[in-house]
């Protein structure tokens, strides 16, 4: 079958093309390298044949003899193989010595191109590779090599170089670049971990670099033209709002993600450190007729409620309540707009919201560990109330890695009272971090268990909670 030799590009998952993550959910054997994409193979078959022919441990590299035999075997048989590079397949990746073999071999392939590290970690770091003032053109060099480079040459380069392996060899790129003729204050830049979180730039001269880079460590690009110069001005990864910070969520795994998402995109480094699911309960949602409010107080609770409807028409006539902005957008992807969502995303807001709204017989659907501010408020106007819990929460065991991970973090971030229990039975740390506590309910759970929040979103809702971090900043 096809061996597909793919690209992973240079870490940030994001920066994989359309078509790699295609081809990774598609293949029925991986065989993957050490520099690729936390996360890259997230997306494979759970029936894929995930095979690692990278560094062993921080030792030698699987030898190139074995990794070629293996894309032989595998490729010889009717499976669909993916081969997967970190950035460029075809840019120091060894990807054109592969095609080779397997052109030898009869074995059909395709090549699929991915964003290479020499390009996207200058540009991660604000250095734009050319510039119609400073730089019309860019050579991509091996650091890594074997006295066979021609090094006055690459000196009268008219244009910026970019070394690939070049951490170990920077005294020698520095020195013999100098002597081929560039002068000792050309710019020169390193970039370690380039589009990852925790990227380090270094912005030196030629004479001082070797100094100045002593704390880079490799993966690293070293980029050697007056263009380093101009991340002065062009930085802007650093200007996102929460640069630099380590955000713990703990939310259930399913709405982690969004929220996590969010924050990354606000320049955050996030752990997911979800000690908490939900599990839908088995039970029966009574006839809809003869209520005259619904009240909605999660967007599980959206979900899980038309679960249980088998006929859209069933919520005609009734007046539907959510208790806020996330619950109200999960019931409008349901085509229900909701006719009431207080300002204040709590039970208590929801009860000021329904002051004025007479009503005889209520239905809560909500989780079965939900507080009965509502219910009871309700009640004591002289409401008929029933409530249905529709799904549970349940802990979820944190991994070791996921406990360690947060407790380093800068900020821990709890969206209800149970996630706060669930993650310290799970033993997770409440201290370390800043508290952050998406309301008071969940604020009173923390004071409970450790020590009032650092932080309390206002409004209360994920929204909120993203505001307050900024503000923290
Ligand atoms: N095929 C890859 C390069 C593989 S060679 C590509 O196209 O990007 C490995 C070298 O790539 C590393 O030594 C380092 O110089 C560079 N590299 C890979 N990932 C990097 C990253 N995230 N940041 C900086 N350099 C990186």
């Amino acid at each position: 079958m096809t061996v597909f030799l793919v690209g992973a590009g240079p870490g940030d998952p994001q920066l994989m093309t359309v078509r790699s993550k295609a081809l990774i959910a598609q293949a029925d054997v991986i065989l993957y390298d050490r520099l690729i994409p936390p996360g890259a193979l997230d997306g494979a078959r759970e029936d894929a044949e995930l095979v690692y022919v990278g560094k062993i441990g921080g030792g030698p590299q699987m030898p190139q003899e074995e990794i070629d035999r293996l894309l032989i075997q595998y490729g010889t048989g009717p499976r669909t193989v993916v081969r997967l590079k970190g950035g460029d397949p075809f840019v120091f990746g060894r990807g054109g010595e592969e095609a080779q073999v397997l052109r030898a071999a009869g074995i059909p392939f395709e090549i699929v191109p991915g964003v290479t590290a020499g390009i996207s970690a200058p540009a991660y770091a604000g250095i734009p590779v050319t510039h119609r003032d400073h730089a019309s053109g860019v050579a991509f060099v091996t650091g890594h090599e074997d006295g066979s480079l021609d090094w006055d040459a690459l000196a009268r380069f008219p244009g910026t170089l970019v070394f690939y392996m070049g951490v170990k060899a920077l005294p020698r790129i520095a020195e013999r670049l100098q002597a081929g003729g560039r002068p000792a204050d050309e710019p020169v830049a390193l970039v370690e971990r380039g589009t990852l979180p925790g990227q380090k730039t270094v912005v030196s001269t030629l004479a001082r670099v070797v100094e100045d880079a002593a704390g880079i460590k490799a993966p690293a690009i070293t980029l050697v033209g007056p263009v380093a110069a101009l991340r002065e001005e062009i930085a802007w990864l650093e200007q996102r709002p929460l640069f630099g910070k380590t955000v713990a969520v703990t939310r259930a795994r399913a709405q982690a993600s969004a929220l996590a998402a969010q924050l990354r995109e606000l320049g955050a480094t996030t752990v997911e450190a979800p000690a908490i699911r939900t599990r839908p309960l088995d039970v029966a949602l009574p006839p809809l007729r003869g209520y005259d409010l619904l009240c909605v107080t999660s967007p599980t609770g959206a979900d899980q409620l038309f679960t249980h409807l088998r006929d859209a028409r069933e919520l005609a006539g009734l007046t539907v309540a959510a208790i806020g902005p996330g619950t109200a957008r999960a019931l409008r992807a349901h085509g229900v707009e909701p006719d009431v969502v207080p300002e204040r995303a709590v039970a208590e807001g929801l009860v000021e919201a329904l002051a004025d709204l007479p009503v005889e017989r209520v239905l809560i659907v909500r989780a079965k560990e939900g507080r009965d501010v509502l219910p009871d408020a309700l009640r004591a106007r002289g409401a008929q109330v029933d409530v249905v819990a529709l799904y549970e929460t349940i802990a979820e065991p944190l991994s070791d890695e996921a406990r360690e991970a947060a407790a380093k973090a800068d900020y821990l971030l709890f969206t209800s009272g149970s996630s706060v229990r669930f993650f310290a039975d799970a033993g997770g740390s409440l201290s370390g971090p800043k508290l952050v506590s998406i309301g008071p309910a969940t604020s009173a759970v923390l004071q409970e268990l450790a020590a009032a929040p650092d932080i309390e979103a206002d409004p209360h809702t994920p929204d909120g909670l993203i505001a307050a971090l900024i503000a923290d900043q």
